[in-house]
């Protein structure tokens, strides 16, 4: 191929322009990158050598040096790893793969520490070479192709970048860093080794600089022709426990999870047994932006004997630990392993099963710690993940009661943090059931007119506001013997919280009361199931309840916002014989009037929506007015 000069997708000339103008004070992290491509590369290389062993040419050992040139003011970075053919250089360092700028542009903070870790997220690490670069020059030639087959790619990170064919005899990457004006402190075998040990200790390859000697004439130190290793080419996992700070167990969490912040908790293991294992597993301190997509793969990495063979290995975590980032590596799965089979694998299940509990054994050490600075991490942690852990309780069947005890609620006692363990403990004499309500938003919940006999015997009732919840409630039904039970669902039954003497009233009010409830349903015959007197209310007139099993009308909400239509079973009205209002019911000329009324309000106060609000202002107007004359 002639040279060529070719244009930048747009999406890469929008990248090259945030990049260089928004990480100039984080301008060290290129390297990072850099190294962190040429470890890829290796890694790929030595994926592909499984089915083609003559890859290694004659170079078996896989490894980066990084080089400089203090005259020509250049730092280079070459790996023996996979290369690039002349068309793949084109593709992958003229295009962005992953087309994510738009989300990479909206994820970026304005704080150069947090927006660093970013670039590497969004697949777009090539390109922070010219954050110190005026150009940047890459000579590759692929693994298998002829020593004719290299290619040259350059560039000054604007609009366009050049393409030749070359020749290249030995395989893998060249990068080279033509530095701008002012960088010169990159010209210094200390600095980069300093950078190096900060970013890329962990790298499992060797990384070799040339070894340097006094020049007395110059005045200077040289560097020999000797290479020698600047990291401990150990990946991090497979060392020793004890042989590793907490700031090295950090810096490499920051590294794969391209994070800014230190994680929440971590745990490294090497299990034996019937499958044997290293997991390296960390919880981030808090929620990534995509939390919520559940299609996105996990973020932990397999490795086989140390071969990194997959990132996203979905198979090794639940769904719902999506969140959870680090390592495994196997020692008994084969090294040809495919998605299909990890599915399918006994000893990949045995690793997630174990891994899972792992998560949760940690997860539970920060939520039952002595220490209450343990636990208010966990606080943290709830209010950034608690959404998906609630998922889990419906897909991990295996775990529900350790997950069930991770659950942390508002309720009627407390704004947050309350769990089945502190309510348990607070359960009235008598008490059989564990009482809930769910609503659209915590305020919802907290004055749902449901709640009035409860407040009134100091009954503590679980207020429920997530979209979960009500996903949640139907594969949770009890907690250590203890019955879950809505407060808006079926007649209430406080069984032995309720006094004989109450029972009793009850029994007689409704009694009284027939011929108004029989009105009431005449009226209401299209709206309501039933009309029925309850002992529930305190404050209001009248209340919405569905009968036990029938979709409540929280959820019809939210099965109507997601698109699907809500099985129509009507509501039940419940009401206060005591109210003044419900009692003035009976001798009302505009008795059809206030039925209407009062079953519009009680659906109100659950916070739904009326089927026809211009209907009830009008009933509502026409007594104010009549009260007003
Ligand atoms: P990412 O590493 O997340 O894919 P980068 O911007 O860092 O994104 O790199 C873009 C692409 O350029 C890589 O996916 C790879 O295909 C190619 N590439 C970069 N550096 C090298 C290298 N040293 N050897 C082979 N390919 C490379
Ligand atoms: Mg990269």
């Amino acid at each position: 191929m002639d040279k060529q000069t070719l244009s930048f997708q747009a999406e890469v000339k929008q990248i090259l322009h945030l990049v260089t103008h928004s990480l100039y004070s984080n301008k060290e992290i290129f390297l990072r990158e850099l190294i962190s491509n040429a470890s890829d590369a290796c890694d790929k290389l030595r994926f592909e050598a499984l089915a083609d062993n003559l890859l290694y040419e004659d170079q078996p050992n896989l490894e980066v040096r990084v080089a400089f040139d203090k005259d020509a003011k250049t730092i280079t970075i070459t790996d023996n790893g996979i290369g690039l053919s002349a068309e793949e250089a084109v593709a992958n360092l003229g295009t962005i793969a992953k087309s994510g700028t738009r989300e990479f542009v909206a994820a970026l903070e304005g704080d150069q520490k947090k927006d660093a870790q970013l670039i590497g997220q969004f697949g777009v690490g090539f390109y922070s070479g010219f954050i110190v670069a005026d150009r940047m020059t890459v000579e590759s030639r692929r693994a298998g192709l002829k020593p004719e087959e290299g290619v040259r790619w350059s560039s000054e990170g604007t609009g366009d970048f050049e393409v030749e064919t070359i020749t290249r005899p030995q395989r893998g990457t060249s990068v080279t860093l033509h530095l701008r004006d002012g960088e010169d402190e990159y010209l210094s075998a200390w600095k980069l080794k300093s950078v190096i040990g900060k970013y890329s200790d962990h790298i499992s390859l060797p990384i070799l600089m040339q070894k340097e000697e006094w020049d007395p004439e110059k005045k200077e130190q040289v560097a020999k022709d000797e290479w020698a290793p600047v990291n401990k080419a150990a990946a991090l996992w497979t060392r020793s426990k004890s042989d590793i700070t907490k700031e090295q167990y950090e810096e490499f969490y920051k590294q794969i999870s391209y994070d800014s912040e230190a994680p929440l908790a971590y745990t490294h293991n090497r299990v034996e047994g019937r499958s044997e294992y290293t997991q390296l597993l960390y919880i981030p301190a808090k929620a990534p932006f995509d939390l919520w997509n559940r299609d996105k793969r996990g973020g932990v990495k397999l490795y086989v004997k140390r071969v990194f063979i997959m990132d996203d290995a979905e198979a090794l975590m639940p769904v719902y630990l999506r969140f959870v980032k680090g390592v495994i590596d196997s020692s008994d799965l084969p090294l040809n392993v495919s998605r299909e089979l990890l599915q399918e694998s006994r000893d990949v299940k045995a690793i997630r099963e174990g891994s899972t509990k792992r998560v949760l054994t940690m997860l539970e050490g920060l939520a039952d710690n002595e220490d209450e600075a343990e636990r208010a991490k966990y606080a943290a942690f709830w209010k950034d993940f608690g959404v998906v852990i609630k998922e889990g309780v419906g897909e991990d069947h295996q775990n529900k009661e350790r997950l069930a005890n991770l659950l942390r609620f508002a309720s009627t006692h407390a704004d947050e943090g309350v769990s089945f363990k502190d309510y348990a403990a607070r359960m009235k004499e008598g008490q059989e059931a564990i009482y809930y309500i769910t609503a659209d938003s915590l305020a919802a919940a907290k004055n749902s007119p449901q709640l009035e006999i409860f407040r009134k015997k100091g009954i503590e009732v679980l207020l429920l506001s997530d979209r979960v919840d009500e996903w949640m409630l139907s594969h949770l039904y009890e907690f250590d013997g203890k019955s879950l039970q809505s407060v808006a669902k079926g007649a209430v039954d406080l069984g032995k919280l309720q006094d004989e003497a109450e029972k009793k009233q009850a029994e007689e009010a409704a009694e009284t009361f027939k011929p108004v409830l029989e009105r009431l349903k005449a009226s209401l015959k299209d709206r309501a199931k039933d009309v029925r007197v309850t002992t529930r209310l305190v404050d209001s007139p009248a209340c919405l309840v569905v009968e036990e099993g029938d979709v409540s009308g929280h959820l019809a909400r939210l099965l109507k916002q997601a698109g699907q239509s809500a099985p129509a079973s009507l509501p039940t009205l419940e009401v206060n014989a005591e109210h003044a209002l419900v009692r003035r019911l009976e001798k009302s000329e505009q008795f059809d009037d206030l039925a209407q009324i009062l079953f519009d309000q009680a659906m109100l106060a659950e916070g739904g929506q009326l089927e026809d609000p211009a209907a009830y202002v009008k009933r509502v107007n026409a007594l104010l007015i009549s009260k007003l004359d």
